[in-house]
C-alpha cells in the first residue's frame, strides 16, 4: 500500500528525531540526540518556510518575524514550529 508506506515513513521521521508532541495546536518536537541533520520548518506564526539546523546551540528565529522558532535545551534541541521536512 502506498499511503502506508508514506504514514509509515512520515512516523520514522518522527522517531528519528525524537518523537512528537502536540500541545495547545502548535508542535513541539524534542531532538533527543544531537543531530547533523537541517530540517525545513514553518513559522507557526508567519508560515514563513525556513532550514534550520537540527543541532541548533542558540535560539534560532524566524527571518521575517522574528518569533523564535527553535531554542537549545540542554543538548536537546525543541523545535517550536512545524516540521515540513528532514533533509538528510
Ligand atoms: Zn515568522
Amino acid at each position: 500500500m502506498l499511503l502506508w508506506a508514506r504514514l509509515r515513513s512520515i512516523f520514522q521521521t518522527f522517531l528519528n528525531l525524537g518523537g512528537l508532541f502536540i500541545i495547545k495546536g502548535d508542535v513541539f518536537m524534542n531532538v533527543r540526540e544531537p543531530t547533523s541533520k537541517f530540517v525545513k520548518v514553518r513559522c507557526p506564526k508567519c508560515k514563513n518556510e525556513q532550514i534550520i539546523f537540527g543541532k541548533a546551540s542558540i535560539e534560532v528565529k524566524c527571518l521575517v518575524c522574528g518569533k523564535v522558532i527553535a531554542e537549545p535545551t540542554g543538548g536537546k534541541t525543541r523545535i517550536k514550529s512545524r516540521i515540513l521536512e528532514v533533509l538528510e
